[in-house]
């Protein structure tokens, strides 16, 4: 049996690990159009600094996270904890008594569970704008974290926890290229398979279908910058929701060993990618009181960011009604533990799909 999976990304390496388990005998091809796997994902080391390309932290209380702790073959990762406290005080931040519904935006949900202070960051959380974002995102299991914090990064980035996941791979074989076209019935360019797992974000997938394109999605970008010392006053950030910026981050203070010493590292984050990120990002930060140095990384994803609005619901069920060979992580995939478990998941569905047609049904 030939199977594929497009897109290396923290989705489709997950749904490279699952298919090697659930189908031993098979042939595994993951293509990734990029010059290294692990997507939005990634860490990078310059002249003493350590930055993150997308993520920094990981949530938990998430049962995904929690196995990767104990994962025997990620050794070499290393678990640290948030440092700074944050100008927010997340200490009356308990978990209301009401539930989290298809119906109920999250921003009508956040400010009658939490107060209307919570608002923006919930909505820096999750990427969109607060009316349109269901708070269904808020709903399912939380475990008990046993960092004991809610969110963790990793000491020698989370660029580490996609090479030690990569290393799991024992049939996959990496092709480093980028797809033009998936089929439905499981073409990927030029060769047939059984199965693919189309792990690319659903705007970007090379394939054609309507419900895939009608997901609704925003942008997001981070411009990171070197600053002079960014001292504990400061917190490890800040909420905004003006001039396309939804906050600043300051990882130096966040996290341990993200700068030499007596320097600092900021980033920004915007929801918009308008106009020049790298001038509103240094005004932004100059306004705070910090001090830009210079730029030193600026990524940016256009249509990339699930937003989780009532109407993604109804289209992502639709999309897992889809019985075929070709079966996509992007409807549930966001934030790594849930990046994580859509790779699986997809493949469950995949492996019902195979099953019935060996036994013809
Ligand atoms: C600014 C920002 C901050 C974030 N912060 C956090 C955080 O702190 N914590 C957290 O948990 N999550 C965070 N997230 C979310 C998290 O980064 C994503 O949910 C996750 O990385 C998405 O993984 P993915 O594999 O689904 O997609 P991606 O990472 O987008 O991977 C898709 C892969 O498919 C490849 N590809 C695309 N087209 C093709 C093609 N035609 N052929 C072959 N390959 C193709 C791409 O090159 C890419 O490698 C953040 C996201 C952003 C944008």
């Amino acid at each position: 049996m030939k199977l594929a999976v497009v897109g290396g990304g923290v989705s489709g390496i997950s749904a490279a690990i699952a298919l090697e388990e659930m189908f031993p005998k098979a042939s595994i091809t993951l293509f990734e159009a990029g010059k290294k796997l692990g997507g939005k994902v990634g860490t990078i080391f310059k002249d003493g600094f350590l930055i993150e390309e997308g993520p920094d932290s990981i949530n938990a209380q998430k049962e995904e996270t929690t196995s990767l702790a104990f994962d025997p073959i990620l050794p070499k990762t290393h678990f640290c904890t948030l440092l700074g406290k944050g100008k927010v005080d997340f200490s009356n931040l308990k978990r209301a008594n009401i539930e989290p519904s298809l119906e109920r935006s999250l921003g009508d949900y956040v400010s009658e569970a939490y107060g209307e202070w919570a608002v923006p960051l919930f909505a820096g959380v999750y990427g969109g704008d607060p009316d349109r974002v269901s708070s269904l995102i808020l709903s399912g299991k939380r475990v008990q974290s046993p960092w004991g914090v809610s969110f963790i990064g990793l000491k020698n980035g989370i660029g580490e926890m996609v090479d030690n996941l990569a290393t799991k791979f024992k049939r996959t074989e990496v092709v480093f290229k980028r797809i033009q076209e998936i089929t439905s019935g499981g073409r990927v360019d030029d060769k047939s398979y059984d199965g693919v797992i189309c792990a690319v974000p659903a705007r970007k997938a090379p394939y054609s279908w309507d419900l895939l394109n009608s997901l609704p999605v925003g942008s997001a970008g981070i411009v990171t910058y070197e600053t002079e010392e960014i001292t504990e006053d400061f917190g490890s950030g800040v909420i905004c929701r003006e001039n396309g910026i939804s906050g600043a981050t300051f990882s130096s203070v966040k996290w341990e060993g993200r700068s030499p010493k007596g320097k600092g590292l900021a980033r920004v984050f915007f929801y918009e990618l308008n106009g020049d990120l790298e001038k509103a990002g240094l005004d932004f930060l100059v306004s705070l009181g910090v001090k830009p140095i210079r730029i030193l990384l600026k990524r940016a994803w256009e249509n990339e960011i699930p937003i989780f609005s009532k109407e993604h619901y109804e289209i992502a069920w639709k999309i897992e009604q889809n019985t075929g060979p070709v079966q996509f992580t992007s409807i549930n995939a966001s934030g790594i533990p849930d990046c994580l478990s859509s790779g699986r998941y997809a493949v469950e569905r995949l492996a019902k799909v195979l099953e019935g047609v060996r036994y013809g049904t």
